[in-house]
């Protein structure tokens, strides 16, 4: 069986048509970069649970050794790699004697990250995650991405990577996993456009007055997901979304005119695609990342997850509404950056990576976090970096020089 074949409709990017057609074997080895994450948990819970289905290669983390050297006993991996050096000994004392692999370091993670395996997950957190999941993609065999930052800040130079490679590349972000389901067999000129779906995050009915005075703990309790609190955060000022349009844009052949937003505060529908003969096809499932997480590992088959079935009469009520961009300007700020091109999407993520940080230190306010990314996005372009991102080493070089300016935007 082979995977769905989306043809591009784009001349301009052929790259974006191959990357999730080839069919897949089954994934027998894995590893999972950023695996002491909500991602990386889900990923192992998975695994965990398959009977013995997976042998586990490489397990990566920032800096907890100690939970990272739980999950490789636990999982009997082969090596266990933290990116922070300082906690080489942490790690290499928790696994000694158990003859599992400790390593350190940025290298040591791109190394792990290149591994032969039949599947890598990427998992890891923002910008950081760039250079070892494009070696990753550089093995040649299946990405499973939940790594967001990829396609937003180097979305040509990965589908190109992932083109040139011959990788299969599967999207765990549960929209875009519901966009591929949805968009099985589907001819490109018979698509009329791609709908995500948004929670709207814990604010969606709040004022802009009401939004001032938000604090970091109501920021970070999701109402439908358990996450991350770098995504958590985005979700709450739904750049989160904008972020994903500028990845379905790289994953999906559509222009970003067909790409739509719809609020939809109960997160049972993930995606809806709507063709020529107006038809709308959408897929549902309760709010889980293992659905989608397990589909990446699965695919062209499906395994069981204790995801929490759906009884829609229970739900009873599934409801929709527009997106607000009026006090929710991040959505505006993500199209205005995809319809811009070149470094401006890694611009604009450098920029809210660094003002989510901040405002997780509580050092801004939570609508800070947006004034900041559209002032970064204006001095950049002052300051000529709006420039082509055609290359890795190009977007590195752009996200850290917006990282400069947001930290300067923040400081004053
Ligand atoms: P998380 O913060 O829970 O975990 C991040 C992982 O990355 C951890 O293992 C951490 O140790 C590692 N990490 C962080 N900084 C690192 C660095 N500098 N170098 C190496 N490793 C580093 O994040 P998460 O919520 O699991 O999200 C992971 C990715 O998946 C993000 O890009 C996010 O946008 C995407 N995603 C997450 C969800 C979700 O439900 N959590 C859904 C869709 C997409
Ligand atoms: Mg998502």
């Amino acid at each position: 069986m082979s995977l769905p074949t989306v043809a591009t409709c784009d001349p301009e990017r052929p790259e974006n048509a191959s990357a999730i057609r080839r069919g897949g074997e089954p994934v027998r080895r894995i590893s999972v970069l950023g695996a002491t994450g909500s991602i990386g948990t889900s990923t192992l819970d998975i695994v965990g649970r398959s009977g013995g289905q997976f042998q586990v290669v490489a397990l990566t983390a920032n800096t907890n050794a100690e939970q990272l050297a739980e999950l490789a006993k636990r999982h009997r991996a082969e090596i266990a790699v933290v990116a922070d050096p300082d906690q080489y000994q942490v790690l290499a004392t928790a696994l000694a004697g158990t003859g599992i692999e400790a390593a350190a370091g940025a290298d040591a993670l791109d190394a792990a990250a290149s591994m032969p395996a039949d599947c890598v997950v990427a998992a890891i957190v923002g910008a950081a995650g760039l250079r070892p999941t494009f070696a990753a993609v550089r093995q040649g065999r299946r990405v499973a991405l939940a790594n967001k930052e990829c396609l937003v800040s180097a979305g040509q130079a990965f589908m190109s990577e992932v083109e040139r490679c011959g990788s299969e590349l599967l999207p765990v972000d549960s929209e875009h996993s519901a966009a591929f389901q949805t968009l099985l067999a589907a001819a490109p000129e018979t698509i009329d456009a791609i709908t995500l779906t948004a929670s709207g995050g814990p604010f969606r009915t709040y004022s802009k007055e009401q939004l001032e005075n938000v604090t970091r703990a109501e920021a970070l309790a999701h109402p439908t997901w358990s996450m991350g609190a770098k995504i958590s955060i985005d979700s709450a000022t739904m750049m989160n979304k904008g972020l994903e349009l500028i990845e379905a844009w790289h994953l999906f052949p559509v222009t970003p005119e067909q790409l739509k937003v719809l609020v939809h505060p109960q997160s049972i529908v993930h995606c809806l695609v709507s063709y020529c003969d107006g038809s709308v096809l959408a897929q549902m499932a309760s709010p889980d990342m293992r659905t989608p997480i397990s589909l990446a590992l699965a695919w062209p088959g499906r395994m069981p997850t204790p995801t929490k079935r759906l009884y829609l009469a229970e739900i009873a009520t599934l409801t929709f509404e527009a997106a607000d961009e009026d006090r929710f300007p991040a959505l505006r700020l993500a199209r205005e950056a995809m319809a811009r091109g070149g470094a401006a999407p890694a611009i604009l993520n450098a920029a809210n990576e660094v003002a989510v940080a901040a405002f997780l230190e509580n050092r801004i306010g939570f609508v800070d976090i947006v004034k900041t990314v559209a002032l970064c996005c204006e001095s950049a372009e002052k300051e000529g970096l709006m420039t082509k991102c055609d290359t890795l080493s190009e977007v590195l070089g752009v996200d850290a020089a917006a990282r400069c300016l947001a930290a300067a935007i923040i400081t004053h």
